[in-house]
Protein backbone atom coordinates (compact mmCIF):
# COMPACT_ATOMS: atom_id res chain seq x y z
CA UNK A 1 0.00 0.00 0.00
CA UNK A 2 2.70 2.48 0.90
CA UNK A 3 4.62 1.74 -2.13
CA UNK A 4 1.52 2.59 -4.51
CA UNK A 5 0.40 5.55 -2.13
CA UNK A 6 4.28 6.68 -2.93
CA UNK A 7 4.82 5.92 -6.71
CA UNK A 8 1.18 8.25 -7.07
CA UNK A 9 2.96 10.89 -4.80
CA UNK A 10 6.16 10.63 -7.09
CA UNK A 11 4.57 10.81 -10.28
CA UNK A 12 2.05 13.59 -9.44
CA UNK A 13 5.52 15.75 -7.89
CA UNK A 14 7.49 14.76 -11.36
CA UNK A 15 4.03 15.72 -12.99
CA UNK A 16 3.92 19.21 -11.51
CA UNK A 17 8.33 19.62 -11.69
CA UNK A 18 8.67 18.89 -15.21
CA UNK A 19 5.76 20.78 -16.20
CA UNK A 20 2.79 17.75 -17.42
CA UNK A 21 0.24 18.65 -14.89
CA UNK A 22 -0.82 21.24 -12.33
CA UNK A 23 -3.44 21.82 -9.71
CA UNK A 24 -6.00 24.01 -10.97
CA UNK A 25 -5.90 27.92 -9.85
CA UNK A 26 -2.87 26.98 -7.28
CA UNK A 27 -2.06 30.37 -6.07
CA UNK A 28 -5.57 30.40 -4.70
CA UNK A 29 -5.31 26.91 -2.79
CA UNK A 30 -6.21 24.97 -5.97
CA UNK A 31 -9.97 24.12 -6.83
CA UNK A 32 -10.65 20.06 -6.06
CA UNK A 33 -10.43 17.82 -8.97
CA UNK A 34 -9.41 20.67 -11.24
CA UNK A 35 -5.90 20.26 -13.14
CA UNK A 36 -4.23 22.12 -15.63
CA UNK A 37 -1.65 20.67 -18.44
CA UNK A 38 1.57 22.24 -18.29
CA UNK A 39 3.76 22.45 -21.51
CA UNK A 40 5.03 19.00 -21.83
CA UNK A 41 1.17 17.77 -20.60
CA UNK A 42 -0.71 19.78 -23.30
CA UNK A 43 2.02 17.91 -25.93
CA UNK A 44 1.52 14.49 -24.57
CA UNK A 45 -2.53 15.06 -24.34
CA UNK A 46 -2.56 16.91 -28.09
CA UNK A 47 -0.58 13.30 -29.33
CA UNK A 48 -2.90 10.85 -27.89
CA UNK A 49 -6.11 12.85 -29.14
CA UNK A 50 -4.25 13.17 -32.56
CA UNK A 51 -3.41 9.57 -32.14
CA UNK A 52 -7.49 8.50 -31.45
CA UNK A 53 -8.17 10.69 -34.13
CA UNK A 54 -6.05 9.28 -36.87
CA UNK A 55 -7.26 5.88 -36.09
CA UNK A 56 -11.01 6.44 -35.67
CA UNK A 57 -11.55 9.03 -38.25
CA UNK A 58 -8.45 10.07 -40.89
CA UNK A 59 -7.83 6.72 -41.55
CA UNK A 60 -11.29 5.00 -42.04
CA UNK A 61 -13.51 5.87 -45.25
CA UNK A 62 -16.50 5.01 -42.52
CA UNK A 63 -16.17 7.51 -39.76
CA UNK A 64 -17.04 11.14 -39.60
CA UNK A 65 -15.51 13.87 -37.28
CA UNK A 66 -17.73 16.48 -35.57
CA UNK A 67 -17.34 19.18 -32.72
CA UNK A 68 -20.86 20.02 -31.06
CA UNK A 69 -21.77 22.72 -28.93
CA UNK A 70 -21.23 21.66 -24.47
CA UNK A 71 -24.67 23.57 -24.06
CA UNK A 72 -27.37 21.68 -25.89
CA UNK A 73 -31.09 22.00 -25.82
CA UNK A 74 -32.52 21.19 -22.45
CA UNK A 75 -34.90 18.35 -23.72
CA UNK A 76 -31.90 16.34 -25.35
CA UNK A 77 -30.81 15.22 -20.97
CA UNK A 78 -34.64 14.47 -20.62
CA UNK A 79 -34.59 12.56 -24.03
CA UNK A 80 -31.38 10.52 -23.00
CA UNK A 81 -32.55 9.82 -19.42
CA UNK A 82 -30.02 11.69 -17.89
CA UNK A 83 -31.93 14.20 -15.80
CA UNK A 84 -34.25 10.92 -14.47
CA UNK A 85 -31.33 8.38 -14.49
CA UNK A 86 -27.76 10.15 -14.09
CA UNK A 87 -27.70 9.62 -10.45
CA UNK A 88 -25.28 8.35 -7.99
CA UNK A 89 -26.22 7.27 -4.54
CA UNK A 90 -24.52 9.46 -1.82
CA UNK A 91 -24.29 9.11 1.82
CA UNK A 92 -23.12 11.19 4.56
CA UNK A 93 -21.23 10.68 7.69
CA UNK A 94 -23.48 11.85 10.18
CA UNK A 95 -20.26 12.48 12.35
CA UNK A 96 -17.58 13.58 10.52
CA UNK A 97 -19.80 15.40 7.75
CA UNK A 98 -17.37 13.66 5.10
CA UNK A 99 -19.46 12.66 1.60
CA UNK A 100 -18.96 9.32 -0.01
CA UNK A 101 -20.40 7.57 -3.18
CA UNK A 102 -22.81 4.75 -1.71
CA UNK A 103 -21.32 2.05 -4.28
CA UNK A 104 -17.87 3.25 -3.36
CA UNK A 105 -17.43 2.88 0.34
CA UNK A 106 -15.39 0.04 0.15
CA UNK A 107 -11.63 1.16 0.12
CA UNK A 108 -12.73 4.68 1.12
CA UNK A 109 -11.00 6.30 4.08
CA UNK A 110 -12.74 8.62 6.85
CA UNK A 111 -12.72 11.83 5.86
CA UNK A 112 -12.13 13.35 9.03
CA UNK A 113 -8.82 14.34 9.88
CA UNK A 114 -9.35 13.52 13.39
CA UNK A 115 -9.54 9.61 12.29
CA UNK A 116 -6.46 9.15 10.31
CA UNK A 117 -6.07 6.00 8.21
CA UNK A 118 -9.58 4.78 9.69
CA UNK A 119 -11.85 2.80 6.91
CA UNK A 120 -14.94 4.88 5.63
CA UNK A 121 -16.83 0.72 5.82
CA UNK A 122 -16.10 0.86 9.41
CA UNK A 123 -18.16 4.06 9.88
CA UNK A 124 -20.88 2.64 7.86
CA UNK A 125 -20.79 -0.75 10.45
CA UNK A 126 -21.19 1.33 13.00
CA UNK A 127 -24.51 3.26 11.87
CA UNK A 128 -22.59 6.28 11.54
CA UNK A 129 -23.84 7.06 7.61
CA UNK A 130 -27.31 8.68 7.03
CA UNK A 131 -29.75 6.98 4.42
CA UNK A 132 -28.07 6.93 0.90
CA UNK A 133 -30.13 9.66 -1.68
CA UNK A 134 -29.75 10.49 -5.30
CA UNK A 135 -27.90 13.18 -6.19
CA UNK A 136 -27.97 14.20 -10.02
CA UNK A 137 -24.72 14.64 -11.40
CA UNK A 138 -25.25 17.01 -14.21
CA UNK A 139 -24.16 20.56 -14.04
CA UNK A 140 -26.44 23.08 -14.26
CA UNK A 141 -26.55 26.79 -15.16
CA UNK A 142 -28.68 29.45 -17.03
CA UNK A 143 -28.84 30.76 -20.40
CA UNK A 144 -29.57 34.58 -20.61
CA UNK A 145 -29.59 37.29 -18.09
CA UNK A 146 -32.39 35.98 -16.03
CA UNK A 147 -31.99 32.90 -13.35
CA UNK A 148 -35.17 31.47 -13.70
CA UNK A 149 -36.37 27.74 -14.24
CA UNK A 150 -36.99 27.99 -17.76
CA UNK A 151 -33.62 29.42 -18.68
CA UNK A 152 -31.75 26.27 -17.00
CA UNK A 153 -29.10 24.26 -19.29
CA UNK A 154 -26.83 21.48 -18.62
CA UNK A 155 -23.16 21.38 -19.57
CA UNK A 156 -23.41 17.73 -20.87
CA UNK A 157 -22.06 15.31 -19.75
CA UNK A 158 -21.48 13.08 -22.22
CA UNK A 159 -20.12 14.16 -25.75
CA UNK A 160 -22.35 11.36 -27.46
CA UNK A 161 -25.76 12.96 -27.45
CA UNK A 162 -24.07 15.90 -29.69
CA UNK A 163 -23.66 13.07 -32.24
CA UNK A 164 -27.25 11.38 -31.93
CA UNK A 165 -29.12 14.69 -32.55
CA UNK A 166 -26.54 15.21 -35.69
CA UNK A 167 -26.64 11.86 -37.28
CA UNK A 168 -28.82 12.95 -39.85
CA UNK A 169 -26.83 15.92 -40.62
CA UNK A 170 -23.86 14.57 -40.88
CA UNK A 171 -25.12 11.41 -43.21
CA UNK A 172 -26.38 13.40 -45.44
CA UNK A 173 -23.52 15.88 -46.03
CA UNK A 174 -20.94 13.47 -46.41
CA UNK A 175 -23.01 11.13 -48.04
CA UNK A 176 -22.62 7.93 -45.74
CA UNK A 177 -24.96 4.67 -45.64
CA UNK A 178 -24.97 2.96 -42.96
CA UNK A 179 -23.23 0.87 -41.47
CA UNK A 180 -20.96 4.37 -40.52
CA UNK A 181 -19.65 6.48 -37.31
CA UNK A 182 -19.22 9.67 -36.17
CA UNK A 183 -16.53 10.57 -33.85
CA UNK A 184 -16.28 13.42 -31.45
CA UNK A 185 -13.44 14.64 -28.64
CA UNK A 186 -14.68 16.79 -26.60
CA UNK A 187 -15.01 18.67 -22.90
CA UNK A 188 -17.82 16.67 -20.30
CA UNK A 189 -18.59 17.44 -16.80
CA UNK A 190 -19.87 15.22 -14.02
CA UNK A 191 -20.52 16.89 -10.59
CA UNK A 192 -18.94 13.87 -9.11
CA UNK A 193 -19.32 13.40 -5.44
CA UNK A 194 -15.73 11.62 -4.68
CA UNK A 195 -13.36 12.78 -7.48
CA UNK A 196 -10.31 11.56 -7.10
CA UNK A 197 -6.96 9.50 -7.89
CA UNK A 198 -5.55 12.18 -9.75
CA UNK A 199 -6.59 13.08 -13.01
CA UNK A 200 -8.94 9.97 -13.02
CA UNK A 201 -11.80 11.59 -11.57
CA UNK A 202 -12.22 14.98 -11.95
CA UNK A 203 -15.70 17.09 -12.35
CA UNK A 204 -14.21 18.31 -15.86
CA UNK A 205 -12.42 16.00 -18.62
CA UNK A 206 -12.50 15.22 -21.84
CA UNK A 207 -13.70 12.07 -23.88
CA UNK A 208 -12.97 10.60 -27.09
CA UNK A 209 -16.33 8.90 -28.19
CA UNK A 210 -17.04 7.18 -31.06
CA UNK A 211 -20.91 6.24 -32.04
CA UNK A 212 -21.41 3.74 -34.52
CA UNK A 213 -25.02 3.44 -36.67
CA UNK A 214 -25.69 -0.53 -37.81
CA UNK A 215 -28.75 -2.04 -38.68
CA UNK A 216 -30.45 -4.05 -35.92
CA UNK A 217 -29.30 -7.50 -36.06
CA UNK A 218 -25.74 -6.78 -37.12
CA UNK A 219 -25.01 -5.08 -33.61
CA UNK A 220 -23.44 -7.77 -31.76
CA UNK A 221 -20.91 -8.54 -34.58
CA UNK A 222 -19.88 -4.97 -34.36
CA UNK A 223 -19.68 -4.72 -31.49
CA UNK A 224 -17.10 -7.42 -31.17
CA UNK A 225 -15.40 -5.84 -34.21
CA UNK A 226 -15.46 -2.54 -32.23
CA UNK A 227 -14.15 -4.19 -29.09
CA UNK A 228 -11.08 -6.43 -30.79
CA UNK A 229 -10.08 -2.56 -32.20
CA UNK A 230 -10.58 -0.57 -29.45
CA UNK A 231 -8.20 -2.74 -27.22
CA UNK A 232 -5.30 -3.22 -30.07
CA UNK A 233 -5.32 0.71 -29.58
CA UNK A 234 -3.28 0.69 -26.25
CA UNK A 235 -1.34 -1.12 -27.75
CA UNK A 236 0.05 1.15 -30.28
CA UNK A 237 -0.20 3.65 -27.74
CA UNK A 238 2.80 2.02 -25.95
CA UNK A 239 0.73 0.63 -22.87
CA UNK A 240 1.70 -2.47 -22.07
CA UNK A 241 -0.86 -5.56 -22.80
CA UNK A 242 -0.69 -7.41 -19.06
CA UNK A 243 -2.08 -4.49 -17.24
CA UNK A 244 -5.35 -4.18 -19.59
CA UNK A 245 -8.48 -6.07 -19.63
CA UNK A 246 -11.62 -6.70 -20.71
CA UNK A 247 -14.67 -6.52 -17.37
CA UNK A 248 -18.04 -7.36 -19.02
CA UNK A 249 -21.16 -5.44 -17.14
CA UNK A 250 -23.08 -8.32 -15.49
CA UNK A 251 -26.98 -7.62 -15.41
CA UNK A 252 -27.14 -5.83 -12.48
CA UNK A 253 -24.26 -2.90 -13.62
CA UNK A 254 -25.73 -2.63 -17.17
CA UNK A 255 -27.21 0.75 -17.55
CA UNK A 256 -30.53 1.10 -18.74
CA UNK A 257 -29.97 1.45 -22.29
CA UNK A 258 -27.40 -1.20 -23.05
CA UNK A 259 -27.89 -4.71 -24.78
CA UNK A 260 -23.72 -5.55 -23.92
CA UNK A 261 -21.26 -3.61 -22.33
CA UNK A 262 -17.61 -4.33 -22.18
CA UNK A 263 -15.34 -1.87 -20.16
CA UNK A 264 -11.32 -1.96 -20.96
CA UNK A 265 -9.70 -1.94 -17.74
CA UNK A 266 -5.98 -0.66 -16.75
CA UNK A 267 -4.11 -2.03 -13.64
CA UNK A 268 -4.14 1.44 -11.82
CA UNK A 269 -1.94 1.45 -8.85
CA UNK A 270 -5.32 1.98 -7.00
CA UNK A 271 -6.87 -1.23 -8.57
CA UNK A 272 -8.14 -2.26 -12.30
CA UNK A 273 -10.31 0.55 -13.08
CA UNK A 274 -12.24 1.67 -16.46
CA UNK A 275 -10.23 3.25 -18.99
CA UNK A 276 -13.04 3.04 -21.63
CA UNK A 277 -16.18 1.71 -22.02
CA UNK A 278 -18.06 -0.31 -25.35
CA UNK A 279 -21.81 -0.49 -25.17
CA UNK A 280 -24.53 -1.60 -27.57
CA UNK A 281 -26.67 0.82 -26.55
CA UNK A 282 -29.48 -0.77 -29.14
CA UNK A 283 -31.70 1.34 -30.90
CA UNK A 284 -32.80 3.33 -27.45
CA UNK A 285 -30.74 6.97 -28.54
CA UNK A 286 -32.71 7.32 -31.46
CA UNK A 287 -36.15 6.01 -30.86
CA UNK A 288 -35.87 8.55 -27.45
CA UNK A 289 -35.03 11.67 -29.53
CA UNK A 290 -37.22 10.87 -32.06
CA UNK A 291 -40.25 10.64 -29.24
CA UNK A 292 -39.31 13.61 -27.53
CA UNK A 293 -38.48 16.15 -30.84
CA UNK A 294 -40.80 15.21 -32.67
CA UNK A 295 -38.94 13.89 -36.08
CA UNK A 296 -38.77 10.71 -37.84
CA UNK A 297 -35.25 9.58 -37.18
CA UNK A 298 -35.70 5.83 -38.60
CA UNK A 299 -33.02 5.14 -41.49
CA UNK A 300 -34.01 4.02 -45.46
CA UNK A 301 -31.97 1.60 -46.71
CA UNK A 302 -32.41 2.31 -50.53
CA UNK A 303 -30.75 -1.05 -51.60
CA UNK A 304 -33.10 -3.39 -49.57
CA UNK A 305 -36.10 -0.70 -49.22
CA UNK A 306 -36.31 -1.46 -45.81
CA UNK A 307 -36.58 1.14 -43.16
CA UNK A 308 -35.43 1.23 -39.37
CA UNK A 309 -33.77 2.83 -36.43
CA UNK A 310 -30.20 1.72 -36.51
CA UNK A 311 -28.46 0.56 -33.30
CA UNK A 312 -25.76 2.59 -31.71
CA UNK A 313 -22.25 0.53 -30.86
CA UNK A 314 -20.27 3.13 -29.15
CA UNK A 315 -16.95 3.66 -27.95
CA UNK A 316 -16.14 5.83 -25.19
CA UNK A 317 -12.92 6.94 -24.10
CA UNK A 318 -11.39 9.52 -21.35
CA UNK A 319 -8.75 11.30 -22.87
CA UNK A 320 -6.96 12.78 -19.24
CA UNK A 321 -7.53 9.21 -18.18
CA UNK A 322 -5.71 8.12 -21.04
CA UNK A 323 -3.38 10.76 -20.57
CA UNK A 324 -2.74 9.52 -16.34
CA UNK A 325 -2.84 6.20 -17.80
CA UNK A 326 0.41 6.49 -20.45
CA UNK A 327 2.32 8.39 -17.31
CA UNK A 328 2.17 5.99 -14.98
CA UNK A 329 2.16 2.79 -17.37
CA UNK A 330 5.94 4.68 -18.43
CA UNK A 331 6.92 5.44 -15.14
CA UNK A 332 9.39 3.84 -14.26
CA UNK A 333 13.16 4.10 -11.43
CA UNK A 334 15.90 2.27 -12.55
CA UNK A 335 20.48 2.52 -11.82
CA UNK A 336 22.64 3.60 -14.15
CA UNK A 337 26.36 3.56 -13.39
CA UNK A 338 24.97 3.86 -9.91
CA UNK A 339 23.22 6.44 -10.20
CA UNK A 340 19.54 6.80 -10.14
CA UNK A 341 17.26 7.93 -12.50
CA UNK A 342 13.56 8.33 -13.13
CA UNK A 343 12.31 7.92 -16.25
CA UNK A 344 9.36 7.90 -18.41
CA UNK A 345 8.84 5.08 -21.13
CA UNK A 346 6.11 7.11 -23.54
CA UNK A 347 6.03 5.80 -27.11
CA UNK A 348 7.57 8.27 -29.55
CA UNK A 349 4.08 8.61 -31.32
CA UNK A 350 3.03 10.37 -27.77
CA UNK A 351 6.19 11.80 -26.09
CA UNK A 352 5.85 15.53 -26.19
CA UNK A 353 9.82 15.83 -26.93
CA UNK A 354 11.33 13.28 -29.60
CA UNK A 355 14.70 14.20 -29.20
CA UNK A 356 17.17 15.92 -26.83
CA UNK A 357 20.26 17.67 -28.94
CA UNK A 358 23.25 18.18 -26.67
CA UNK A 359 27.04 19.91 -27.61
CA UNK A 360 29.19 17.67 -25.01
CA UNK A 361 30.76 21.16 -24.56
CA UNK A 362 30.11 24.78 -25.02
CA UNK A 363 32.91 25.45 -27.59
CA UNK A 364 35.32 24.41 -30.05
CA UNK A 365 32.21 24.88 -32.43
CA UNK A 366 29.68 22.19 -31.03
CA UNK A 367 27.12 24.31 -29.97
CA UNK A 368 27.04 26.15 -33.95
CA UNK A 369 26.67 22.34 -35.22
CA UNK A 370 24.47 20.87 -32.37
CA UNK A 371 22.14 24.47 -33.41
CA UNK A 372 21.97 23.53 -37.01
CA UNK A 373 20.92 19.93 -36.33
CA UNK A 374 18.72 21.16 -33.69
CA UNK A 375 17.16 23.40 -36.25
CA UNK A 376 16.51 20.82 -39.24
CA UNK A 377 15.30 18.27 -37.12
CA UNK A 378 12.62 20.65 -35.77
CA UNK A 379 11.24 21.01 -38.87
CA UNK A 380 9.71 17.78 -38.39
CA UNK A 381 9.02 17.21 -35.26
CA UNK A 382 9.72 18.90 -31.41
CA UNK A 383 12.91 18.67 -30.50
CA UNK A 384 14.71 20.24 -27.19
CA UNK A 385 18.54 22.28 -27.48
CA UNK A 386 20.49 21.92 -23.97
CA UNK A 387 23.91 22.90 -23.33
CA UNK A 388 23.64 23.73 -19.77
CA UNK A 389 25.24 21.29 -16.94
CA UNK A 390 26.95 17.58 -17.20
CA UNK A 391 25.49 15.61 -20.35
CA UNK A 392 24.42 12.86 -17.58
CA UNK A 393 22.50 15.60 -16.43
CA UNK A 394 21.00 16.50 -19.71
CA UNK A 395 20.24 12.85 -20.64
CA UNK A 396 18.79 12.23 -16.99
CA UNK A 397 16.59 15.54 -17.58
CA UNK A 398 15.31 14.14 -21.00
CA UNK A 399 14.44 10.69 -19.82
CA UNK A 400 12.59 11.92 -17.49
CA UNK A 401 10.49 13.78 -19.80
CA UNK A 402 9.79 10.83 -21.41
CA UNK A 403 12.06 11.87 -24.52
CA UNK A 404 13.17 9.00 -26.17
CA UNK A 405 16.00 9.52 -27.89
CA UNK A 406 19.59 12.10 -27.42
CA UNK A 407 21.94 13.08 -29.94
CA UNK A 408 25.45 14.13 -28.82
CA UNK A 409 27.19 16.26 -31.07
CA UNK A 410 31.21 15.94 -29.50
CA UNK A 411 34.68 16.23 -31.10
CA UNK A 412 34.30 13.56 -33.35
CA UNK A 413 31.50 15.17 -35.23
CA UNK A 414 33.53 18.10 -35.94
CA UNK A 415 35.74 15.22 -37.62
CA UNK A 416 33.89 12.86 -39.66
CA UNK A 417 30.50 14.66 -39.39
CA UNK A 418 28.95 11.71 -36.81
CA UNK A 419 26.80 12.27 -34.09
CA UNK A 420 25.92 9.58 -31.28
CA UNK A 421 22.04 8.55 -30.72
CA UNK A 422 21.07 7.24 -27.03
CA UNK A 423 18.38 5.71 -26.84
CA UNK A 424 16.22 6.37 -23.75
CA UNK A 425 15.13 2.90 -22.92
CA UNK A 426 17.94 0.34 -24.22
CA UNK A 427 20.68 2.88 -23.28
CA UNK A 428 21.91 1.88 -26.64
CA UNK A 429 24.16 4.31 -28.16
CA UNK A 430 24.78 4.66 -32.01
CA UNK A 431 27.06 6.64 -33.95
CA UNK A 432 25.39 7.97 -36.96
CA UNK A 433 26.42 10.58 -39.63
CA UNK A 434 24.50 13.93 -39.21
CA UNK A 435 22.96 13.94 -43.01
CA UNK A 436 21.49 10.46 -42.30
CA UNK A 437 20.24 11.11 -38.59
CA UNK A 438 16.60 12.43 -39.50
CA UNK A 439 16.18 8.68 -41.39
CA UNK A 440 17.56 6.84 -38.81
CA UNK A 441 15.60 8.44 -35.94
CA UNK A 442 12.22 8.16 -38.04
CA UNK A 443 12.78 5.09 -38.27
CA UNK A 444 13.49 4.20 -34.54
CA UNK A 445 10.54 5.39 -33.79
CA UNK A 446 8.05 3.82 -36.28
CA UNK A 447 10.01 0.54 -35.30
CA UNK A 448 10.02 1.40 -31.47
CA UNK A 449 9.01 -1.93 -29.02
CA UNK A 450 9.55 -1.04 -25.03
CA UNK A 451 12.20 -1.99 -23.28
CA UNK A 452 12.19 -2.07 -19.44
P1 LIG B 1 -17.57 5.54 -13.68
O1 LIG B 1 -18.39 4.30 -13.48
O2 LIG B 1 -16.09 5.36 -13.39
O3 LIG B 1 -18.14 6.77 -13.09
P2 LIG B 1 -18.74 5.67 -16.26
O4 LIG B 1 -19.00 4.22 -16.51
O5 LIG B 1 -19.84 6.55 -15.84
O6 LIG B 1 -17.52 5.82 -15.25
P3 LIG B 1 -18.70 6.45 -18.97
O7 LIG B 1 -19.94 7.23 -18.84
O8 LIG B 1 -18.74 5.14 -19.69
O9 LIG B 1 -18.04 6.26 -17.54
O10 LIG B 1 -17.61 7.40 -19.60
C1 LIG B 1 -16.70 6.98 -20.59
C2 LIG B 1 -15.27 7.30 -20.20
O11 LIG B 1 -15.14 8.66 -19.81
C3 LIG B 1 -14.78 6.51 -18.99
O12 LIG B 1 -14.32 5.23 -19.38
C4 LIG B 1 -13.65 7.37 -18.49
O13 LIG B 1 -12.46 7.13 -19.21
C5 LIG B 1 -14.14 8.77 -18.81
N1 LIG B 1 -14.70 9.39 -17.60
C6 LIG B 1 -15.95 9.24 -17.10
N2 LIG B 1 -16.11 9.97 -15.98
C7 LIG B 1 -14.92 10.59 -15.76
C8 LIG B 1 -14.44 11.49 -14.75
N3 LIG B 1 -15.23 11.92 -13.77
N4 LIG B 1 -13.17 11.93 -14.84
C9 LIG B 1 -12.35 11.54 -15.86
N5 LIG B 1 -12.75 10.71 -16.83
C10 LIG B 1 -14.01 10.23 -16.80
Amino acid sequence: MAAIEKLMDKLVGLCKRRGFIFPSSEIYGGLNSCYDYGPLGVELKRNIKDYWWKAMVQTRDDIEGLDASILMHPRVWEASGHIANFTDPMVDCKECKARFRADQIEGAMCGSPGYKGRKANKCADEGKFTEARLFNLMFKTFMGPVEEAANVVYMRPETAQGIYVNVYNVMQASRQRIPFGIAQIGKAFRNEITPGNFTFRTREFEQMEMQFFVKPGTDMEWFEYWKAQRIAWYDGLGVRKAKLQFHQHGPTELAHYAAAAFDIEYEFPFGWKELEGIHNRTDFDLKRHAEYSGKDLSYFDDATREKYIPYIVETSAGCDRTVLTTLIDAYDEDVIEGEARTVLHLAPVIAPIKAGVFPLVKKEGMPEVAKKIYQDLKKHFPVFYDDGGAIGRRYRRMDEAGTPYGITIDGQTLQDQTVTVRERDSLVQTRVASDKLLPFIQEKMAGYRRVD
